[in-house]
């Protein structure tokens, strides 16, 4: 029996990555892409398949979902890895406006939401699906809240917050999944030399990517409900 997995964001980055090595495992890989032409190339390059997703666009999620529907009757790995770092010119938290917030917002929190809950019914009708969200340290209270931690500087309002409001709506679909056979994690790529950083990371996509491949592919022990790198556990 194949397995299914889509992977949002999957044109570039650390998204194609996981599409890449999904492929790898014999897994299809669905690219979903915001931009056609875009999505397409990067499908055609991994020889998987393409479907249009802009995550913020409801009518085009649900679109989305009824395509793979009736393609292939269920999904077994959801991998929600858009995201957006909004630039501004200054980054303080007294400089960031509510529009910048909100941008950021819509892409990492609602759009999120808007996918996962899209897909559910399909990825209910799978025997045991992963759901792979994709945060940050950045994201990680425990580690902003430490003076000492290297990420201390990198205190940026709209995209930190955002992380960590997708660690706690995380654990809200893992707890609202207990007891089924779907786990619901997140995993923390490191900081990888992508077009969100201007290719400043120390890891490349590929490091990055394999995390949220291992987590889309736990078998029945694995956790659930849970914040990953590829060391371990990250503090919440
Ligand atoms: P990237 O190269 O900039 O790729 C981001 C992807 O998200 C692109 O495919 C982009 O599509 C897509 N995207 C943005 N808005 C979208 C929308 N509305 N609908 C659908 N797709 C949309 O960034 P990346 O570094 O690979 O990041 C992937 C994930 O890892 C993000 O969630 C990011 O926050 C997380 N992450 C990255 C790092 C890092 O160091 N790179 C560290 C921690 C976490 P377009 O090409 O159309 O813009």
């Amino acid at each position: 029996m194949t397995t299914t997995a889509l992977i949002t964001g999957a044109n570039k980055g650390i998204g194609y990555e996981i599409a890449r090595q999904f492929g790898e495992q014999g897994i299809t890989a669905i690219v979903g892409a915001r931009d056609e032409e875009r999505g397409r190339a990067a499908a055609d390059r991994l020889g998987q398949p393409y479907v249009r997703l802009d995550v913020t666009d409801e009518a085009g999620v649900q679109a989305a979902a009824e395509w793979i529907e009736r393609e292939y009757g269920a999904l077994d790995i959801l991998v929600n890895n858009a995201g957006v770092a909004v630039l501004q010119d200054d980054l303080r938290p007294s400089a960031t406006s509510a529009a910048a917030l909100r941008q950021t917002y819509e892409v990492n929190v609602f759009g999120v939401v808007i996918v996962t809950n899209a897909m559910l019914p399909l990825l209910r009708k799978a025997p045991a699906a992963r759901i792979v969200n994709l945060s940050s340290e950045l994201g990680s209270l425990t580690v902003a809240a430490d003076p000492d931690s290297p990420f201390w500087p990198r205190n940026f309002l709209a995209y930190n917050s955002s992380k960590s409001a997708l660690n706690m709506l995380t654990l809200s679909y893992a707890k609202e999944l207990w007891g089924t056979p779907i786990k619901v994690n997140l995993a923390n790529p490191g900081f990888c030399a992508t077009d969100l950083n201007a290719h400043t990371g120390f890891r490349t996509a590929e490091q990055g990517a394999a995390v949220a491949v291992r987590l889309a592919t736990l078998d029945a022990d694995g956790p659930t409900g849970a914040f990953f790198q590829e060391e371990g556990p990250l503090p919440w």
